[in-house]
């Protein structure tokens, strides 16, 4: 059979490509390495406990905004998204002292003008140009004039000039810069339209989902298929054949060759070159520009369960720094902890009491290089110490900032960049995908078209990152298979 529509991937994009595919009568198949659907959103379970990997919160989920839409579009609110406290949704903790952030902008000024009360108007002009770009977002589909300013004219500056100019004290920058966790903070490339929309996002809402992000994942496979389309786990592609400067067939692993019309990559983009082996259509120095990319840095994860009532259940993130400048947490430095990010699953049994926090820092490739090659859970003696070292690091971290959870942690589980390069194929097993830089847009912003025709990218590595931005891509990605009207009309926009 010859597919409308192939998808390499079950993650996030490749999931809602197919769901927008098939939405719109087209036979679609997607193929996922894995025997997990969700890429970055899959969950493990363990002792009858779900841990989540790379979903921990979503921002703009309000009825009416943002991911609301899409995700209403993508039939997902039916899932037990579960709405943070509005007060409180995230915690700095900055030189010792605790900020609070709130959701609304008001309240999100009120709640740092009580620390920073010389900074009030300022804190105005921050929301208010962050809620510009929120409410542009959908915008990037007809840009008008004045109103694409605030959305791609914005990769081409620096997030970090912006702070500067808008704060004229640099501990404000450092709070307000606080949650980023969820990006890279960095002062040289970091555009500010990732840092705007991503962090307007969470001022305007934040949500949990209760029982884990798989579910996300599992959600839009069922429909897939209840339209008609088919999602096959195990299933890793090994080349993508090109005949007559077209991609003809996806070959598998096991040698399976799945026949598509169009293919839709929602791998990372060098890995996705690595797939086409010979091509008439991509030159070398296409291959050299992605392969030459720089990708964000890869995250360490301790999933902890908790011993039954030890730490009480917070509604909230907590962000603990130890550092002056919290732009440098990602700068490489492997040695020591200096920002983590601690994030509450939400109680299955409903309880007061947590029973499994994640503790996330940054990591390098560089401190799990050696053991590439290697395979899962068979890495050797050296790995093993080395995680179960980092992992003591992270809760000594936190616990200086959180005493009782020194006392409350019952198993560990960790993850490194190994584990995310060997289970979702991301390079260098970066968290976020290909890093966009303000002084080399044209270069780091990818499109969903390739050379080849009827080869389109989707995923985080082109526009932005996360929940949000993934599925924006999504809908660019589609737009060249329905058309970019038939995308607004299903958007009613
Ligand atoms: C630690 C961490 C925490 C995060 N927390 C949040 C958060 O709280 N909120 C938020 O919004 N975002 C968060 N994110 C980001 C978010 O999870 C990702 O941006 C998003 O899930 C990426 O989706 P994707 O489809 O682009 O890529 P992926 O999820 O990587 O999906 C790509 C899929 O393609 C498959 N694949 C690759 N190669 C092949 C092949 N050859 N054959 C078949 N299949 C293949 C992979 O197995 C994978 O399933 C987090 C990420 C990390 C790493």
């Amino acid at each position: 059979m010859k597919y409308d529509v192939v998808i390499i991937g079950a993650g996030l994009g490749g999931l809602e490509c197919g769901y927008i595919c098939a939405k719109h009568g087209k036979s679609v198949c997607v193929l996922e390495q894995g025997l997990t659907l969700g890429g970055s959103l899959q969950v493990f379970k363990r002792k009858g406990h779900t841990f989540d990997t790379g979903y921990h919160y979503i921002g703009a989920y309000d009825k009416g905004q943002s991911l609301h839409r899409l995700f209403d579009y993508f039939n997902l609110t039916h899932l037990p998204f579960q709405k943070m406290d509005s007060n409180y949704f995230d915690e700095v903790v900055y030189k010792d002292k605790s900020y609070r952030f709130a959701n609304g902008y008001d309240n999100f000024v009120d709640a740092l003008a009580e620390e920073f009360p010389s900074q009030r108007q300022n804190l105005k002009k921050y929301v208010d140009f962050l809620s510009k770009v929120g409410d542009n977002i959908f915008n990037q589909f007809s840009p008008k004039d004045l109103d694409s300013f605030y959305t791609a004219s914005l990769f081409g500056q620096s997030a970090y000039d912006f702070l500067k100019e808008t704060f004229t004290n640099e501990d404000l920058i450092n709070v307000v810069s606080g949650t980023s966790l969820k990006l890279e903070l960095k002062k040289e490339t970091l555009p500010l339209y990732t840092f705007a929309q991503i962090n307007d996002s969470f001022i305007r809402s934040a949500y949990r989902l209760k029982g884990g992000g798989g579910q996300i994942a599992e959600s839009l496979a069922a429909d897939i298929e209840k339209m008609g389309g088919i999602v096959k786990k195990n299933s890793k592609v090994d080349e993508l054949v090109e005949v007559d400067g077209r991609i003809a067939y996806a070959r598998l692993a096991n040698g399976e060759k799945i026949q598509g019309e169009t293919f839709i990559s929602s791998a990372h983009p060098s890995a996705t070159l690595e797939l086409v082996k010979e091509s008439s259509k991509i030159r070398k120095i296409y291959r050299n520009r992605i392969s030459r990319l720089q990708n964000t840095t890869g995250m360490f994860t301790a999933n902890i369960k908790l011993k039954k009532d030890t730490l009480p259940y917070l509604n909230r993130n907590q962000y603990f720094y130890d550092t002056d400048d919290v732009w440098n947490v990602c700068d490489g430095d492997d040695s020591h902890i200096n920002g983590a990010l601690m994030s509450y699953q939400v109680p299955e049994d409903g309880g007061d009491y947590a029973e499994n926090v994640d503790i996330i820092v940054p990591m390098s490739w560089a401190a799990v290089e050696q053991w590439d090659g290697t395979k899962v859970m068979q890495r050797g003696e050296e790995y093993e110490s080395m995680k179960q070292k980092k992992a003591e690091e992270c809760v000594n971290f936190v616990s200086k900032y959180v005493p009782q959870l020194k006392n409350a942690v019952d198993t560990i589980y960790t993850s490194t960049p190994l584990t995310y390069k060997d289970y979702v194929s991301t390079v260098e097993g970066s968290a976020y995908g290909i890093r966009k830089d303000y002084n080399n847009v044209m270069q780091t912003l990818l499109t969903p078209r390739t050379p080849i025709e009827n080869l389109l990218l989707t995923g985080q590595s082109l526009n932005l990152h996360g929940i949000l931005g993934v599925s924006m891509t999504s809908l660019f990605t589609t737009a060249e298979i329905v058309g970019m009207d038939t995308v607004k009309e299903d958007l009613k926009l």
